[in-house]
């Protein structure tokens, strides 16, 4: 057996090394014990949660908890269980989590039930693997897989993401009651959306060359994963509650899940979620979503790889996926993302955050300094054909434009080693007059220190 360490390691976290320390063993954290799933299920669910026991402490927020506890209040009297509820607060963070494990010593529980979107489930998951019980997820929107993951997001008490823990394990039990995900706005569907198309963008470059069969079904999986929702999505959107929504609510909650699983840490994020990360930092963008910052942050890397990397299939997945955002509803540009009037100096604090040591950004196969993320973001809306035009080939080493894309659409590895080109589009979005000649100013004072040896 080979002591060489397996990308599959690195998906079951610091917390799962610390324990088995020197150990040539990989853990796999794949899914949850038990997924149930339908409509009208938790009015039912009292048998099976009584399983895991019988002193729920549900953590939610206020809608959430208004729209599940009645619908167990019955079921949780029939089957003799106790609950008590705690509000997770803003967001699911340090301060948040010493509260709600106080509240879990008061009531005595002996099982968390976590109920909600990605920050409640984030917080219960996290709680319950502090606390040693299991855990139970009841997502109350398609708007992420965190009722099926192994993963917790802390951050701030303002939102701003601090960092994020591997779980030893999957949640116990998922309920999927689909009445419950119909009570959402759509807008956490289409948020939803956002983030499980990350999974294929992401995990195409972080993992496109594995040769490793679960990393290789993982990346897959994600493709399939992306194309259901190129397919299906406008439809589910138009009809709420159809047959083909409740197929894009599987793929937002579950699929996306089970790729992340298979695919462990490595197949989770690069530069999409670090962009993300590196927005949280910005209050302007506490209004919208993890999954529309995503989205985003999708055409921000296909941006990167276009102008740091020349690569024509980021060219041709950014035309692809400007067309799809707009005919659902996910933003394309700082603008659309409440950012219009963003100062440089904030632009530039987002892309500090985004490009930090330890972010996902580096596990793109070619580096990134804040000036040229900045770049690529504030041009996600550059026209692709137009860019194809104005990207000079000659002067890139031979071969690299068709050694770009390879036959079986994954990315090649060939990197540019002359840094950022060329940005014709700089001017795009409705920013500040002057934040593109800044951040003009800014890559070719990188470019030109770069050129000199
Ligand atoms: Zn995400």
């Amino acid at each position: 057996m080979s002591n060489s360490p397996s990308p599959l390691s690195s998906s079951v976290s610091s917390s799962v090394s610390n324990a088995v320390p020197h150990s040539s063993f990989t853990a796999l954290v794949i899914a949850p014990a038990q997924v149930m799933r339908g409509a009208g299920l938790l009015q039912e669910a009292g048998a099976v949660i009584a399983r895991y026991g019988q002193r729920p402490l549900l953590v939610g927020g206020k809608r959430s908890l208004e729209i599940v506890q009645p619908r167990l209040a019955a079921t949780f009297e029939q089957h003799n269980i106790t609950s008590a509820a705690a509000l997770y607060g803003k967001a699911c963070s340090e301060k948040s989590l010493t509260r709600m494990r106080q509240a879990l010593d008061d009531h005595q529980g002996d099982l968390v039930v976590g109920v909600g979107g990605g920050k409640a489930l984030d917080a219960a998951k996290l709680l319950a693997h502090q606390a040693g019980l299991p855990v139970v997820t009841i997502p109350t929107s398609a708007a992420t897989c965190a009722a099926w993951t192994a993963l917790s997001n802390v951050y701030s008490e303002v939102g701003a993401f601090q960092y994020d823990v591997g779980l030893t394990q999957c949640p116990n039990l998922l309920l999927l009651d689909y009445d419950v995900i119909a009570t959402a706005p759509v807008r956490t569907l289409i948020a939803g959306i956002g983030d499980a198309l990350a999974k294929w963008y992401e995990a195409s470059v972080s993992s496109g060359h594995s040769q490793q069969t679960l990393v290789i079904a993982a990346v897959q999986q994600a493709r399939v994963l992306r194309d259901i929702l190129l397919q299906k999505s406008e439809e589910a959107i138009a009809q709420p509650g159809s047959a083909e929504w409740r197929e894009v609510v599987d793929a937002t909650v579950l699929m996306a899940g089970v790729m992340g699983g298979l695919g462990g840490a490595q197949c989770r994020t690069v530069a999409a979620h670090a962009v993300h990360n590196g927005l949280t930092h910005l209050a302007q963008t506490h209004s919208s979503l993890h999954g529309e910052k995503v989205a985003y942050g999708i055409l921000v890397q296909l941006r990167l790889e276009e102008l740091i990397q020349n690569s024509q299939l980021a060219i041709a997945s950014r035309r692809q996926l400007m067309q799809f955002y707009e005919k659902i509803g996910l933003p394309l540009t700082l603008k659309d993302l409440g950012l219009g009037g963003v100062t440089v100096e904030a632009l530039e604090q987002a892309a500090q955050v985004a490009c930090a040591p330890a972010s996902d950004i580096h596990r793109l196969p070619f580096e990134v300094n804040p000036a040229q993320l900045m770049a690529a973001m504030v041009s996600t809306t550059a026209p692709t054909d137009l860019t194809l035009k104005t990207m000079s080939f000659e002067s890139v080493s031979p071969g690299l434009r068709n050694d770009g894309i390879r036959s079986d659409g994954m990315r090649s590895d060939g990197l540019r080693s002359d840094g950022l080109r060329q940005d014709p589009e700089l001017t795009a979005d409705s920013l500040s007059p002057n934040i593109s000649q800044k951040i003009s100013q800014k890559i070719s004072q990188k470019t030109s220190s770069k050129e000199q040896p």
